[in-house]
């Protein structure tokens, strides 16, 4: 069973704990660099991504998780966690920091006042039975792409507040690192969750 770090510095860290549970693997918050060691991927939360950056630095955790990004650990970001993983932030505070593990630029609280927060069905694509219910909280939108990045999903409503956000995208993934918009951890649905475990699964080499 693959062990799957939820950095808990800040953010929705128990509904993606108890997510990752219900996907088949083992769940471990983790808040230093000697829990990092130990995992086989890490799910960064939801939650707000100024705050992340600087609770990163203040606990000398950021420089540890990148390097463990940059040798190929497999992680998933959603919302705020998919701001830490991008390579380029807009709207961003001056002194916020991203990891960079995916070549793509986003825009924080993208969705605008009226549509701050909102549920619309995204296709997914890689992802079991394709339609899903998106949970969108403050969200990022993924405004470009770099190379190597898999467009895995677009809201797709059509209609309501949310037609505005209409083919804004919203899923990524890019070799090791997969990123959503929403929070698929706050719905009982753990196909997302199921495909980031079994991401790691395949990712996982042989021990030393
Ligand atoms: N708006 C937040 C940020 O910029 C993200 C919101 C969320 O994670 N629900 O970090």
């Amino acid at each position: 069973v693959p062990e799957i770090g939820v950095l808990a510095l800040q953010g929705d860290v128990v509904d993606h704990m108890r997510a990752i549970e219900a996907a088949g693997a083992r769940a471990v918050p983790v808040r230093r660099a000697s829990e990092l060691d130990s995992v086989d991927g890490l799910v960064i939360p939801g939650g707000e991504s100024t705050t992340m950056s600087k609770l990163l630095t203040v606990f000398d955790m950021f420089e540890p998780v990148k390097k463990r990004l940059d040798a190929g650990m497999p992680a998933f970001g959603s919302c705020a966690g998919m701001i830490m993983l991008a390579s380029e932030v807009l709207d961003g505070r001056a002194d916020q920091q991203s990891f960079g593990s995916i070549p793509m630029t986003v825009r924080r609280n993208a969705f605008g006042r009226q549509i701050d927060s909102f549920e619309a069905p995204i296709e997914l694509d890689g992802v079991e039975g394709g339609a899903f219910h998106g949970v969108f909280i403050r969200a990022p939108w993924v405004e470009r792409v770099g190379a190597g990045v898999e467009v895995l999903g677009r809201v797709s409503s059509g209609e309501g507040a949310a037609g505005a956000a209409d083919g804004r995208i919203v899923a990524v993934r890019a070799g090791s690192c997969l990123a959503t918009s929403f929070h698929p951890e706050v719905t009982a649905d753990a196909r997302v969750h199921r495909y980031f475990v079994d991401m790691v699964r395949s990712s996982a080499g042989p021990v030393e």
